[in-house]
């Protein structure tokens, strides 16, 4: 028999999940008791975050020796962003006209959730807050966008220093190897906290709401999937020119630890390590691509937010003009763009749309007791895009590795 360490983590990883869910189905609300597992698992993930960014992409932009590349990376990588992002809000906006989830709804076996304060972001906040004022606090915070700034500056005043700068570059480079090694040793703790994470989710998951709010929860996960099979596997067929079976095959730890963490931050080191290692993109992209995206790509929310919005409006009746489909859209890539990589975050993001659309926030109440369950496929989809994205760019900017990529294998 092989022993536990000799079986690909990635097998682990789905038997853990699998076996979670059906642990909780059979346990119910009991399986709460074991997602302390499951939350000292994310703790330990989080705690990559931070240092693994830091010193990855100083790392990486320094050892890209060339501004000019790291901005066409940028660029790419941003542009990419920006197309998938507008097809999945209006993909989005598409299922939910043709399907209409909200019509019909059975509210009664609902239980209302607590309605969010729409919060006011101006874009002059948003700027502001990209700013890393102050480093330590940015660390401290989990800050992502602005901590990538701060790697940013750092790899490029490395550059700027030329000779000068190699001991500090040094220190980076060794850093970023030592903390690819912690992130394996973390990585062994995946198949517990996945299998703690999913028997909590199994095992709590309000049945009646889930059967009453059904065809939204459907139409969340069929969109999601519609991104990942066609336009993703397009993506990268079409555009990156590589074979797609490999490049699912090598993200599959990312998308288990996606799922049961929802929270695409959290999954970030995974993330990291699958692409640069799995897929063999080199590591000034990865840490590049990924670590933005995980905080401003995410089409599986762009998705979601315009088919929750059009879903609000038929339950309460409220008529949606053309004006309004494009406020949705506008609305929709922005709330993606701003909603943190953390569990719960496009919920929060709702309550801006419905306001510019008339469409009450009870409708926020409603979804809440099933939005764990949509999260779930959501990160999986914003984690899937941020690791085509990184592949892409890599293979347009000829920093991949090919045959590592075709031959994807276990980490
Ligand atoms: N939880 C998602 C993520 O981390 C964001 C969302 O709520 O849609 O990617």
């Amino acid at each position: 028999m092989k022993t536990w360490l000799a079986i690909p983590l990635w097998q682990r990883v789905i038997a853990a999940l699998v076996l979670g869910i059906i642990v909780g189905l059979l346990w119910g609300p009991g399986a709460e008791s074991i997602k302390i597992v499951g939350d000292i698992f994310i703790a330990f993930i989080k705690m990559l975050v931070v240092p693994l960014i830091f010193f990855s992409l100083v790392a990486g932009v320094a050892a890209i020796g060339d501004l000019r590349k790291l901005g066409s990376v940028g660029g790419r990588a941003l542009l990419i962003f920006v197309v998938t992002g507008q097809i999945a809000v209006w993909l989005g906006l598409g299922l939910g006209s043709l399907f209409q989830p909200g019509i019909g709804l059975d509210t009664s076996a609902i239980e209302m959730g607590p309605v969010p304060e729409p919060t006011a972001m101006t874009w002059q906040d948003m700027l502001l807050g990209m700013v890393p004022q102050s480093p330590v606090q940015v660390m401290a915070d989990v800050n992502v966008l602005p901590l990538i700034i701060f790697s940013l500056l750092i790899g490029i005043g490395i550059l700027m220093a030329k000779d000068e700068g190699l001991p500090v570059q040094r220190i980076f480079d060794s850093g970023s190897i030592v903390m690819q090694k912690v992130t394996a040793v973390v990585m062994e703790l995946t198949p517990f906290g996945v299998f703690a994470l999913m028997a909590w989710v199994a095992g709590t998951v309000g049945v009646p709401a889930l059967l009453a709010l059904g065809k939204l929860v459907a139409l969340n996960y069929a969109g999601c999937l519609l991104i990942i099979i066609i336009m993703y596997a397009g993506i990268i067929k079409f555009l990156a020119k590589l074979p797609v079976i490999p490049f699912f095959r090598g993200i599959v730890d990312a998308q288990a630890v996606a799922y049961s963490t929802a929270s695409s931050n959290a999954t970030l080191p995974v993330t990291m390590r699958c692409v640069e290692r799995n897929l063999g993109v080199s590591r000034s992209v990865t840490s590049f691509t990924t670590s933005l995206g995980a905080t401003i790509n995410m089409d599986g929310t762009a998705m979601y937010l315009g088919l929750a919005t059009l879903f609000g409006a038929q339950v309460f009746g409220v008529d949606l003009s053309t004006g309004d489909y494009l406020t949705i859209a506008v609305l929709a890539t922005l709330g993606s763009v701003g909603a943190a990589g953390i569990p719960g975050a496009g919920l929060i993001m709702m309550a801006a749309i419905f306001t510019a659309v008339n469409v009450p926030l009870e409708t926020i109440a409603f979804v809440a007791g099933v939005d764990r369950i949509m999260d779930m496929m959501r990160t999986v989809t914003n984690v899937t895009g941020d690791a085509a994205v990184a592949v892409t760019v890599g293979s347009m900017t000829g920093e991949i590795d090919r045959e590592e990529m075709a031959s994807a294998d276990d980490v």
